[in-house]
């Protein structure tokens, strides 16, 4: 039996791991179009540095990445938050603000108690488990192969690849983000495919700045700030563009060298320099003297998925959809939750359902 794994964001790679693992012999292929394997998981060591580009940790009651890290033997290498509570910058000054509504403008889809158990991440980052999947999985990962198109024929899939080669296999889990996914399902008759496809996935810029300690001025209390949205749509001269900071470095350990600090300012798409943006603003209020001792800008044209009225509603559809076609699965950030431990829970289902249908 052969399996194509279709994307190597952590989604796919954990539904990989279930079907090598549990499998008992199923050969499995992963394909992914870049020449790397995280998808929006990246971590870069910078001058003795750790930066995140992507997601900076998980909430501490999700037990998904322990169970993963247990299993591939890093179960050892987490750090958890130590520096807790964020602050808003009304404008003049920043006040403390509730957990609950801290998560609520930042996105993070948890309540308030689970917020205020922290977070957690990986001594050397959150790209850890996605190398030593890939690590795991290297016989089975194939880079630069965009999946054009797929084909039902019989019982099986007809993969195309861009540039004209193919993979004829037995089953299918598409760990793609919803917009590329849908179009595919699209393609083959999935009806509610078109909702999957129109998935809206916000853009953003995450950008990273090092300084020494002592060119900030002010105190770093707890683990950033969340710029209050009204300010940031005042009608006044110049209304920030930062979003959010994280105090990368006082948020987990290992994150910076001794007497160094790291800061994490998200932006949303904007014209100019997002690293200067995010100088001048954080200069204004952090206190900050001098200019950064360097910057390392992400962008995230489409980052983080916003789920619209109905949408469990589209996905349990099309999930229904896809149970009259050859064994073809679903998973990723687009369907059940985009933190990551949510995309580790839906790779590993993925996996399971491929492997109950072709044993069926
Ligand atoms: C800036 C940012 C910060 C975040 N912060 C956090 C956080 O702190 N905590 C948290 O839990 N979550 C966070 N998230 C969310 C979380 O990181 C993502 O939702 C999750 O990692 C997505 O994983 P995925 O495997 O579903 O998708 P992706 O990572 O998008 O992977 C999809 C893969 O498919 C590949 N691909 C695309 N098209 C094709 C094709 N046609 N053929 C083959 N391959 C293809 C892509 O190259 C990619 O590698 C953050 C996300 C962003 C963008």
């Amino acid at each position: 039996m052969r399996v194509a794994v279709v994307g190597a964001g952590i989604a796919g790679l954990a539904a990989a791991w279930e079907l090598q693992q549990t499998g008992g012999g199923v050969d499995v292929t992963v394909l992914e179009s870049e020449r790397r394997a995280g998808g929006v998981i990246v971590t870069e060591q910078v001058q003795g540095f750790i930066v995140e580009g992507g997601p900076d940790g998980f909430l501490a009651g999700e037990p998904e990445l322990p169970a993963l890290a247990n299993e591939l033997g890093i179960g050892d290498h987490f750090v958890s938050q130590r520096s807790r509570g964020t602050a808003l910058w009304n404008g003049k000054e920043l006040v403390p603000l509730d957990e609950g509504r801290a998560a609520a403008l930042l996105g993070i889809d948890a309540t308030k108690t689970e917020v205020a158990a922290g977070f957690r991440s990986f001594a050397g980052g959150m790209a850890e488990p996605v190398a030593a999947l890939a690590q795991r999985l290297a016989s089975a990962l194939r880079f630069a192969q965009g999946v054009a198109g797929l084909v039902s024929e019989g019982k099986r899939w007809h993969v195309a690849i861009t540039g004209g080669s193919a993979h004829d296999v037995d089953g299918v889990v598409l760990a793609l983000p919803a917009y590329a996914a849908g179009r595919l399902l699209e393609a083959v008759g999935v009806a509610h495919g078109r909702a999957l496809a129109n998935v809206v996935y916000v853009p953003s810029i995450t950008v990273s700045l090092a300084y020494r300690a002592d060119q900030i001025e002010k105190t770093l209390d707890g683990a950033g700030f969340v710029v209050d949205p009204d300010v940031a749509g005042a009608q006044n001269a110049a209304p920030p563009q930062l979003r959010a900071c994280t105090y990368a470095s006082q948020k987990f350990p290992g994150r910076a060298p001794q007497g160094h600090v790291l800061l994490r300012a998200y932006l949303p798409p904007l014209d100019g320099d997002p690293a200067k943006v995010a100088h001048a603003q954080l200069t204004t209020i952090l206190g900050i003297r001098g200019e950064p001792l360097w910057s390392r800008a992400f962008y995230w044209n489409r980052g983080l998925p916003r789920y619209r009225a109905h949408h469990a509603e589209h996905v349990a559809e099309a999930r229904h959809r896809l149970t009259r076609l050859p064994p073809i699965a679903i998973a990723g950030a687009g369907y059940d939750g985009a933190g990551v431990s949510a995309c580790v829970r839906s790779g590993k289902e993925a996996g399971r359902e491929i492997l109950s249908r072709l044993t069926r």
